[in-house]
C-alpha cells in the first residue's frame, strides 16, 4: 500500500492536497486505495477540506476566531487519525501532524 516498506503514514492537511502521505518520503497516498471504510473516508475527505478555513486567503490574514477554528480541526483531524490506526490495525503507524498555519501567521504578524 505504500511507497516505502515502513508502513508509516501521517495525516496532514493542506491545501490541495491528499491528506495522506508517507510519513518517510512525504508522497501522497491515494485515500480511494485505502483499506478504509467508506464513511471514515468520507469523513477524512470532509475534514481536508475544511483546511484552512480560519485564513481568509483573498486577503492572506486571519479571519476571527482563527486560533480556535485551527484547534478544533486539529481536534477532529487527531480523533481521525485515531480511528485510521484502528481500522488498519498494528501493521501500521498513523501520525496525525497538525496544522500551526494560524500560529504561524500571528507570528509573522508580531514580527516588526
Ligand atoms: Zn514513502
Amino acid at each position: 500500500m505504500l511507497c516505502c516498506s515502513k508502513n508509516e503514514m501521517k495525516l496532514e492537511a493542506d491545501v490541495d492536497t491528499d491528506p495522506i502521505c508517507c510519513s518517510q518520503c512525504n508522497c501522497n497516498l491515494d485515500l480511494d486505495d485505502m483499506p478504509l471504510s467508506l464513511e471514515l473516508k468520507e469523513k477524512v475527505q470532509n475534514w481536508a477540506m475544511q483546511y484552512g478555513k480560519w485564513i481568509d486567503w483573498h486577503n492572506d490574514r486571519l479571519c476571527e476566531n482563527s486560533l480556535e477554528l485551527e484547534a478544533e480541526h486539529n481536534h477532529l483531524g487527531q480523533t481521525l487519525s485515531d480511528k485510521i490506526q484502528r481500522e488498519l490495525g498494528d501493521g501500521y503507524k498513523v501520525r496525525f501532524s497538525p496544522s500551526l498555519s494560524a500560529r504561524h501567521y500571528m507570528s509573522e504578524d508580531s514580527q516588526f
